[in-house]
């Protein structure tokens, strides 16, 4: 079992205006298998939070940290959290001109594993993977999110979760965009995720309606920069009855 643990995070933005605090004093224990819900209204710094786990360099760690089986993150390069099993799948995902899907995912694979997959196996994968996602065959040869719609975005983030089998997944809005059809797939990929390789999931979003396909073990509820509110799967509901408003008014 592995445990992702944040600890009284601060972080802050340069912007033109000077230094910004987003974060504020975030704590967080992800375990294997289990799957963390973290909602909130818009701007409280939910993708601050993934990009810092992720190591965006935008992103200043003024104090606290972040742990992975006790080892600090803080101090990995990008490379060496993937290689440690962190993955991220951003709200916007950039495009790699030149770069077949094909060719990225070999690549990762080889990056993360340190040696590339047999050719006959890795080829099978991909193809299985694909077909569980309802990708079509052409799309292995496209450049990465070149002219990818919203969903065939989202569908090529799970395609590598489930291709390159991190042990933890920051989900940053993978719900956004999409229709219902395209969510209930992107969702049974990252359940098969959980159940085969007992992923622990971060999963980011502003509506509660991915939860009713991805099952939250606990949902914290996320307001200016920091967790104002824990619990279990109740808490999703309660937020879509009535709203953040309630919370607003206790982060004044
Ligand atoms: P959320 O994902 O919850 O909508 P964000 O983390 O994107 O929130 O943003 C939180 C706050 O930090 C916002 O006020 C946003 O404008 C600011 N912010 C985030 N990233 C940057 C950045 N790269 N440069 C300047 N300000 C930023
Ligand atoms: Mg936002
Ligand atoms: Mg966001």
């Amino acid at each position: 079992m592995s445990t992702l643990k944040i600890t009284d995070l601060h972080v802050s933005v340069e912007t033109e205006q000077g230094t910004t605090q987003i974060l504020r004093g975030v704590d967080l224990i992800i375990n294997s298998g289990e799957t963390h819900a973290i909602m909130g209204p818009n701007g409280s710094g939910k993708s601050t939070l993934a990009y810092t786990i992720a190591g965006h360099p935008k992103y200043k760690v003024e104090s606290g940290s972040i742990t992975l089986d006790g080892a600090d993150v803080l101090a990995m390069t990008v490379d060496e959290r993937a290689r440690a099993g962190l993955f991220l799948a951003m709200q916007y995902p950039v495009e790699i001109p030149g770069v077949t899907v094909t060719n990225f995912l070999r690549t990762a694979k080889t990056a993360i594993d340190g040696e590339a997959p047999a050719i006959r196996n890795w080829i099978k994968d991909v193809r299985v993977a694909m077909e569980s996602l309802r990708m079509d065959k052409t799309f292995a040869e496209r450049n990465v999110n070149e002219g990818f719609s919203g969903g065939e975005k989202k569908r090529h983030e799970i395609l590598q979760l489930e291709l390159l089998k991190p042990r933890f997944a920051v989900l940053d809005e993978t719900d956004s965009g999409l229709d219902v059809d395209a969510l209930k797939i992107v969702s049974e990929g990252v359940n098969r995720a959980k159940e085969s390789t007992g992923l622990g999931v971060l999963l980011i979003t502003h509506y509660t309606r991915i939860l009713r396909y991805i099952q939250p073990d606990f949902v914290h509820v996320f307001v200016n920069g920091r967790i104002a509110e824990e619990g279990g799967p109740e808490l999703a509901d309660r937020l879509e009855n009535e709203g953040y408003d309630r919370f607003l008014e206790l982060a004044v």
